[in-house]
């Protein structure tokens, strides 16, 4: 069989550019390779009551399958350059923020209407951060929930499942350059098309790496996000979260001038285990639905640490702090803000005893013998800085759990049209290296999709 557009990866890169393609050229013959199962069947065994921890399944239901990585996620698309990515370095920032708003539009079309839109525009709380040394980064950010961003990607997928070859549990082996157009093998057998367009998201980062290093794409990395997520009593941080549902705000601590910056931030939500590769890390994120809120609030403090030559592998450095917390902890660390202050371990009594009741099973423990200190140092005074536009942030009873993570793919090197040296050869989402959130993986894909079909309307 031969296709016009393979894609590589059904997360929302993937899936974005089926549906731009298939709206802009009905006849296109395209096809989806998806490592993990169907939406319906994605379900991570992990029950909290006969399975509490990750059992390392083949392939993991929560980073792979159609959704990708994003589909039991909060569903939070920030609309910004701010961060998410750096998308517009290629397409331009004008052009990344209208196809971040297109993907908006989509998204309340298929399932998403009667969500709401926050935005930091003219908000009050950029004086007060500012006044603390804290920098609010502008954005608007639709959160969709875990809930209405289930029921986008069932939407999606019935549009595009008649329109569209999927072949799920089926991960792509090798991608091959032909003279005139490209060879994807897998299990079921060797598969042509003319365009292949891959976003394999952050699961399929060793295999990008690999399959770049085979064709010979220049790549680069050199950066990994450490820290630990936060999770307090929502009063806490409610007059910031009420107006701007998530807010991203950076501190520069005064020890070591590093940059310390909130993440992924759920009112009202829960804390999760991630497990990248073996590797059990820590995320959050909460339902729209509002019989599904807690009490809480959690959001993840990172601080970004780039290394310069020799040394290469700063995924590795990461999964190695995230190893260590493995090892002692059997997996994620729990501890309370005023036990790391006073250099003890957490113990299960203090936590039942404190105000905050966990909405994570974890080991109660230590992160200082986690985290290098230049990292925990960081963290410790951003609570602080925090404390003093959200008093009761630096509570003893606050939680962290450690470590959180975020890996970034290397760099793939592409040009403006997200092609690589080879013609009809895309890289497109958290893959490529250059998008890292759900609304900048979705834009790269319809640009693609729309550089591929240049004469429809
Ligand atoms: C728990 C969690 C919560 C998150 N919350 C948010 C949030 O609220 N807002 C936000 O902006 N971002 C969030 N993110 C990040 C967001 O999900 C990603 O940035 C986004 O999904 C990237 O989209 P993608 O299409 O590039 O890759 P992915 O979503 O990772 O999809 C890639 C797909 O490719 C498949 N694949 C990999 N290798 C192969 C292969 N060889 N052959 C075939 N298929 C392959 C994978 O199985 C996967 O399904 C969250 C991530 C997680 C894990």
């Amino acid at each position: 069989m031969k296709y016009d557009v393979i894609i590589v990866g059904a997360g929302p890169g993937g899936i974005f550019s089926a549906y731009e393609l298939k709206k802009r050229a009905p006849k296109l013959r395209v096809a989806i390779f998806e490592a993990g199962h169907p939406l319906d069947k994605r379900r991570c065994p992990i029950d909290g009551d006969k399975i509490k921890s990750c059992i390392n399944c083949k392939v993991c239901s929560v980073m792979s399958g159609f959704g990708g990585a994003g589909a039991f996620s909060d569903g939070k698309y920030n609309i910004t350059n701010n961060f998410g990515g750096t998308l517009y370095e290629h397409i331009g920032k004008a052009k990344a923020l209208e196809l971040m708003k297109y993907v908006d539009d989509i998204n309340v079309q298929y399932g998403g209407a009667g969500t709401k839109l926050y935005s930091t525009t003219g908000s009050k709380f950029k004086k007060l951060c500012i006044q603390n040394k804290l920098n609010l980064l502008d954005a608007s950010v639709r959160h969709l929930g875990t809930d209405i961003n289930f029921i986008v990607l069932q939407n999606l997928y019935n549009e595009l499942s008649d329109k569209v070859d999927f072949f799920f549990d089926t991960p792509v082996k090798t991608v091959s350059v032909k003279e005139d157009g490209y060879l994807i093998s897998c299990d079921m057998g060797e598969f042509e098309c003319k365009n292949c367009i891959i976003s394999v998201g952050r699961s399929g980062s060793k295999w990008m790496e690999s399959a770049c290093r085979d064709m010979g794409i220049a790549t680069k990395s050199n950066r990994v996000d450490i820290g630990v997520r936060v999770e307090l009593p929502a009063v806490v941080f409610s007059h910031l979260t009420d107006e701007l549902y998530e807010s991203k705000i950076v501190y520069r601590t005064e020890k070591f001038e590093d940059n310390v910056r909130t993440f992924c931030m759920n009112p009202n939500g829960i804390v999760v285990n991630e497990n990248t590769n073996g590797i059990v890390t820590v995320n959050g994120h909460s339902y729209e639905d509002s019989a599904m809120k807690t009490e809480n609030t959690n959001f993840a403090l990172l601080v970004a640490k780039h290394f310069s030559e020799p040394f290469k592998d700063s995924n590795g450095y990461g999964e190695s702090i995230a190893r260590l917390s493995n090892m002692l902890g059997g997996g994620v660390i729990i501890q309370r803000f005023g036990d790391l202050i006073r250099g003890r371990r957490s113990n299960t009594k203090r936590i039942e005893e404190g105000l905050v009741m966990p909405t994570l099973s974890a080991t109660p423990g230590d992160l200082s013998l986690v985290l290098p200190k230049r990292i925990l140092d960081g963290i410790i005074e951003m609570i602080y800085a925090l404390d003093r536009i959200a008093p009761g942030t630096a509570n003893d009873d606050t939680l962290l759990y450690g470590v959180e993570v975020k890996f970034y793919n290397m760099e793939v090197e592409l040009d403006e049209n997200l092609e690589t040296k080879y013609k009809g050869l895309y890289i497109i989402g958290d893959g490529s290296g250059i998008t890292h959130s759900l609304s900048h993986a979705s834009a790269s894909g319809v640009f693609v999709a729309r550089r591929l079909t240049p004469d429809a309307e």
